[in-house]
């Protein structure tokens, strides 16, 4: 998981060669299927205090802390010209350490359902500020975690299987996921909805958020929920959404993928189809013969139409480009957003990482927000999603009901 931070300044930056990680100092917080996380215990004068670590568990693919830090570093939003300042961090560590936090773990409450250990052989954990308590002496903050995931449908000449412009892929994929018993029920949730820049959209999809959360939302807090209640949160959360343009930003990350996977998919059969020739100044008119009008028009879309004379040099190049985006694109479509919310006063002063939402009450609050779980889907091969895709479109049959929960925008 990624952390960074919504700011313009950096002001929770730790100095990995500051300090030394020391086992007795953190204590086992919660799990998930991929990682640990342990929360700082140690001395409230050191700079770790209000830090977690997270530790990868063994026998799990993907990508590693130092991987999802520079892929993070190298692909951030930049649409709405807001800074995003990368917050976490990877620390090396000994494998000494990581068999200590091991035994910390066993003797940790975990659910009954978790038995994996940590994995011994990685060379980095991930350091990062824990948002959800960050301090003490106020009162507790609120955190929501929200996955928007992605919110597009296509059109009538978008070149893709006909049953993906019935709905967006996530009501989709819920219709499948259902059938295949993953879910009990169908999520009230659309991201079309979210993603809208419509008041009253926007605040329909929360309202189906908190109705039927499935992973897309969830509420935490150091201390308990109480005193917060939920049409409040659904205001706050609908304030800062059309106030703070992280959609918008979100969602120009998503449409770095220009060809939707079939496109994509398409063109990775012919990009292998071109690695058993050498000579880098043929050109594609030269080598490539009898192609299907589909791959065709891939091509035309993404050389302006002389994609005849690309030499095999410059297709390579282009190629690269194109499967990073996707990777790119891919990776942000399941990002969360971690978002702390804490009351305030009108007096309080308003930090830099801060924003400030007032609702029709008058009631004010700070909060802040972060992207998480940018974890880099290198590790994953575009026929595996395309696999996905294609089992997710072929699932709705015609009559059935299948539809976004909302009027398609
Ligand atoms: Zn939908």
């Amino acid at each position: 998981m990624l952390l960074a931070g919504h700011q313009r300044r950096c002001c929770t930056r730790v100095d990995a060669t500051s300090f030394r990680l020391v086992p007795t100092e953190w204590r086992y917080v919660n799990e998930g299927g991929a990682n640990v996380v342990f929360r700082f215990i140690g001395q409230e004068s050191s700079t770790l205090k209000g830090y977690v670590l997270r530790i990868r568990k063994e026998d799990v693919k993907g990508a590693t802390p130092d991987e999802i830090v520079e892929f993070a570093s190298n692909n951030q939003p930049t649409k709405s010209g807001v800074e995003y300042v990368q917050v976490a961090k990877a620390i090396p560590v000994e494998k000494r350490f990581l068999i200590e936090m091991n035994e910390i773990l066993k003797d940790s409450p975990r659910p009954t359902h978790r038995k994996a250990n940590l994995h011994l052989e990685l060379p980095y954990v991930m350091l990062l500020p824990n948002i959800a308590f960050p301090s003490i002496d106020q009162e507790p903050p609120i955190c929501v975690e929200l996955k928007p995931k992605h919110g597009r449908c296509y059109k009538e000449n978008d070149m893709v299987h006909p049953n993906k412009r019935i709905a967006c892929r996530f009501c989709l994929h819920q219709h499948l996921k259902h059938s295949q018993g993953k879910i009990h029920s169908l999520s009230r949730y659309c991201p079309l909805a979210l993603f809208s820049t419509d008041r009253s959209s926007i605040a329909s999809a929360l309202e189906a958020l908190i109705a039927t959360p499935q992973n897309n939302f969830r509420l935490f807090s150091s201390e308990s929920t109480f005193g917060w209640d939920m049409a409040e949160i659904r205001s706050i959360l609908l304030e800062l959404f059309l106030q703070v343009p992280i959609l918008q930003d979100l969602q120009a990350m998503h449409e770095l993928d220009v060809l939707d996977v079939e496109g994509m998919y398409n063109l990775s059969q012919l990009h292998d189809l071109l690695t058993q020739h050498n000579d880098k100044e043929a050109t594609l008119g030269s080598l490539l013969k009898d192609l299907s009008p589909s791959t065709i028009h891939y091509l035309i879309l993404i050389t302006g139409g002389q994609w005849q004379d690309v030499s095999l040099a410059a297709w390579n190049q282009l190629y690269q480009q194109l499967y990073h985006n996707f990777m790119v694109a891919t990776t942000y479509k399941d990002c969360s957003l971690l978002i702390a919310i804490q009351r305030t006063t009108e007096s309080s002063p308003i930090m830099d990482v801060e924003h400030l939402i007032t609702l029709s009450s008058g009631d004010l609050f700070k909060c802040k927000v972060a992207i998480v779980d940018l974890d880099t889907k290198h590790h994953k091969s575009i026929g595996h999603y395309y696999k996905l895709d294609q089992s997710i479109a072929l699932h709705v049959t015609s009559d059935s009901k299948t539809t976004c929960t909302v009027s398609q925008m």
